[in-house]
């Protein structure tokens, strides 16, 4: 008989993830960007949502430290990428009803990963979604679970399949306003106005986001978290989407009832590069961190 082996069993209903990212700065040292706010802007407000008891803030941030420094040598080298961070909060145990787990594992696996475009930042082009919805009110669109990616995976094989780099989701209810990306927040750029969809529980809080409203108000912009339209997307001068794989990534263009909106000529603009330079300025160590958001790891 062969050697008795103990499996963590995974629960189906349950399960929150994290992303985030360590950089390496020219000093060797390594970076971590705002890793509390992934605890507390998302895992501990997911947890709650989906019956499950989340790491503190502090275990939270000791486990992502550790886990990085055990892997440090994975780490690039400064300008040839990251290393990508991923923590799974999920139901476990021998359970097979509607119900929550007996048990919860918490697991932290990290890769090195490139760039997300070779030249670092890149133009998109989107797809306005009209048939598939990303979260409805009152469901989980708001915290990090694993169902929400997939319930937008076919949507976002289909626009592949046609050429668009992703999907732009609208609200559930008037078909109207923007809500986001398969993975990424949106932004509406229009003369020194920065807009963006309000989060009211079917989108994703981004760290991204909440860094690049600081950010771009530090640069004089104004910024609006609101109910926005897909009509502004018309009239709108630039637009681009954040999120911890994509940084800040322009949209070159967007589809729209088979219409096509460019922006900037398909090509990167002068917004999403200032706030670019900026956002990564302080995420690989290159400008000194006035806001306080970087953990460097020796
Ligand atoms: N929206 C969705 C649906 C996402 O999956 C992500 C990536 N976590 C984001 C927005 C951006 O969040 P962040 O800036 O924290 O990566």
């Amino acid at each position: 008989m062969g050697q008795v082996r103990y499996v963590c069993l995974p629960e189906a209903l349950q399960g929150l993830f994290e992303g985030l990212k360590a950089y390496r700065k020219h000093d060797g040292s390594i970076l971590l960007f705002r890793p509390e706010e992934n605890a507390s802007l998302r895992l501990t407000m997911g947890a709650e949502r989906m019956c499950m008891p989340s790491p503190t803030i502090e275990q939270f941030v000791d486990a992502v430290k550790a886990t990085v420094l055990a892997n440090k040598r994975w780490v690039p080298p400064p300008g040839k990428g990251s290393l990508y961070i991923r923590p799974l909060l999920m139901g476990s145990g021998a359970v097979l009803g509607l119900a929550p787990a007996p048990e919860y594992t918490f697991l932290i696996y990290v890769s090195p990963v490139g760039n997300y475009f070779k030249e670092g930042i890149a133009p998109i082009h989107l797809v306005v979604e009209t048939e598939v919805h990303r979260a409805t009110p009152g469901g989980t669109g708001g915290v990090k679970t694993i169902g929400n990616y997939a319930s937008v995976l076919k949507a976002q094989t289909l626009a592949k399949a046609k050429g668009f780099t992703d999907v732009l989701y609208l609200d559930c209810v008037n078909k109207k306003y923007l809500e986001e990306v398969s993975s990424c927040n949106v932004f509406v750029v229009k003369d020194n106005t920065i807009s963006t969809p309000a989060i009211q529980g079917t989108i994703l809080p981004g760290i991204t986001r909440k860094s690049i409203i600081d950010v771009a108000q530090s640069q004089g912009f104004q910024v609006e978290e609101r109910l926005v339209a897909v009509d502004e997307l018309l009239d709108a001068d630039e637009v681009f989407c954040t999120g911890t794989a994509v940084v800040i990534s322009p949209v070159g263009s967007i589809t729209y009832r088979d219409e096509r909106v460019s922006y900037r000529n398909g090509g990167i603009g002068v917004v999403s590069q200032q706030l670019y330079s900026a956002l990564t300025g302080l995420q690989m160590g290159l400008m000194e961190d006035k806001m306080d958001w970087i953990v460097e790891l020796n």
